[in-house]
């Protein structure tokens, strides 16, 4: 499965703690993140992590575009709801593209262990499904 990581900057440190209690089940999967949370995990855990921009600079944006050709499978977002955010209308797309798309999307880390908990019991096979279908579609 396709897995985005992201996180603000006040929950950073969370989102390391999560991918260090869960690297044995990430490693499993491909993992892309935003540019300052997937380094800070890397660095962390030594997963392999395809880095897009810094979420201010665009990258909640490009995980945006993987949600609308339905390339990713799982958001996992550590949202900071008590600062403001410059690239707000950036984040609020994001979430929104999960939901026009039936993405799971987890903004917090109790959502988000209940999430991969679920992927290690095979929960999201039904996204493989969803993948095939519209390959099968592109290809009439
Ligand atoms: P960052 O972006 O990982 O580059 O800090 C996250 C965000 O604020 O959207």
């Amino acid at each position: 499965m396709n897995i985005a990581l992201i996180a603000h900057d006040k929950k950073k440190q969370k989102i390391i703690d999560f991918s260090i209690a869960y690297q044995h089940i990430l490693k499993k999967h491909h993992l892309f993140a935003t540019g300052t949370t997937g380094t800070m995990i890397m660095e962390a855990t030594g997963l392999n992590v395809h880095l897009f921009q810094s979420g201010p600079l665009g990258g909640d944006q490009q995980i945006g575009a993987m949600i609308a050709n339905q390339e990713m499978d799982m958001v996992i977002f550590f949202r900071d709801p008590l600062t403001a955010q410059p690239h707000e209308p950036d984040v609020s797309a994001l979430m929104r593209l999960c939901d026009v798309h039936d993405i799971p999307l987890a903004t917090n880390i109790a959502a988000s262990e209940i999430f991969i908990r679920g992927l290690e019991r095979g929960d999201l096979s039904w996204r493989n499904i969803v993948k095939s279908n519209r390959k099968k579609d592109k290809e009439k």
